[in-house]
């Protein structure tokens, strides 16, 4: 439904967004992760025509954003990251001002404000002055704004950046209520606000997309993974033929400490634990075991580490998968084991 190909946009001598490409499909949820000055806003921005592409094309529905920009905008709801009111109307005038900008008749309007005050939950403050609204109701009324006209698609920018815990997981129910009926694409610097309502992922930096993936496949590329890390006394060992204990086996990294001393570092799916096998093979083996140490790959840290400065982005194929190839030990967390 939406297509987004080999996008760019400069400013000025600066790169903001390098050659993206993916695809949004209709009633997805997607979330672009990425540290602050990834380039979500800009990418955003290009979506909802705010801005135009340095190059690059940009369609929904098949419509290009540059020759059918109007019917377009139709289509889409737009939340900015510093959601723009005025102070001084109610939600009700505000979203009635809305409404005319965007040529809705009354009949539409008179059905439509009930549904959208049910839908971002504004009931009790429609006829309050938005000045002295608080935060997580101001995000309700700029969400009100953003699907008064029904559109297809609803693009969010931070939504709930400096929102407290409560009124987060308010507006994530009503993102999530939202994205029921409609796409939504939303962006977030926060692992844990992408992880808890999008369906899909896509982790942006410096400009560049560098993983883009249902929510649980990422989970389970990068951190649905076991790393068992042993020290072991073997002579002329085989250390491959772990691989044959379970087909989610990996062997991570091997060297010899000194002598026919060894760390062997296997890794394996989360949702079995191989230690008891391991510990047999290795009998069999007749080699001996003088360390073993389990460790769990935290989400967040990797994502952390994906996007830190030096970090330099793997090409991405044409489905977007990004299959980790060697993540920096400190990226793992000890569970003490
Ligand atoms: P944040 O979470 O901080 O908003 P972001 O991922 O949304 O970050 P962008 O706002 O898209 O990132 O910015 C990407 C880069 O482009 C940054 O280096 C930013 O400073 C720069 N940039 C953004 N807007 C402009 C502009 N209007 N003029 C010049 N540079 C800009």
């Amino acid at each position: 439904m939406i297509e987004v190909s080999n996008v760019v946009k400069d400013y000025g001598s600066l790169r903001a967004v390098d050659h993206i490409s993916f695809t949004v499909n209709e009633g997805e949820i997607v979330g672009f992760l990425g540290p602050n000055g990834a380039g979500k806003s800009t990418t955003l921005k290009m979506l909802t025509d705010y801005l135009s592409p340095t190059s690059g094309t940009i369609t929904i529905n098949g419509k290009d954003m540059k020759t059918d920009s109007l019917k377009i905008r139709e289509w889409i709801g737009y939340l900015p990251e510093h959601n723009p009111l005025y102070e001084d109307m109610t939600p009700y005038d505000y979203l009635r001002f809305v409404a005319d900008i965007r040529n809705i008749s009354d009949k539409v309007f008179n059905q439509r404000i009930v549904e959208v005050i049910d839908e971002c939950g504004i009931k009790e403050v429609i006829n309050q002055q938005i000045g002295t609204l608080s935060k997580g109701y101001r995000q309700r009324v700029g969400l009100a704004q953003a699907i008064l006209h029904d559109p297809k698609v609803i693009v969010m920018d931070e939504p709930t950046t400096g929102l407290d815990p409560n009124q987060i997981l308010e507006i994530r129910d009503v993102i999530r209520r939202l994205g029921e009926k409609k796409t939504v694409i939303l962006s977030s610097h926060i692992m844990q606000e992408v992880q808890a309502v999008c369906d899909r992922i896509i982790i942006i930096n410096k400009g560049k997309i560098i993983a883009d993936d249902k929510k649980e496949v990422l989970q389970s590329q990068l951190a649905g993974k076991t790393v068992l890390s042993l020290e072991l006394m073997a002579d002329t060992p085989n250390f491959y033929d772990f691989r044959m204990i379970d087909p989610t086996l990996t062997i991570f990294n091997e060297s010899n400490l000194k002598g026919n001393i060894w760390e062997v570092v296997l890794e394996y799916s989360n949702k079995v634990d191989l230690r008891e096998k391991i510990a047999h093979f290795i009998a069999e083996k007749g080699w001996l075991i003088l360390g073993m140490q389990k460790q769990e790959r935290s989400l967040e840290k990797i994502f952390h580490e994906l996007t830190k400065d030096g970090y330099v982005a793997p090409v991405v194929d044409d489905k977007t998968q990004y299959i980790p190839q060697d993540i920096p030990a400190e990226t793992m967390e000890d569970t003490n084991e």
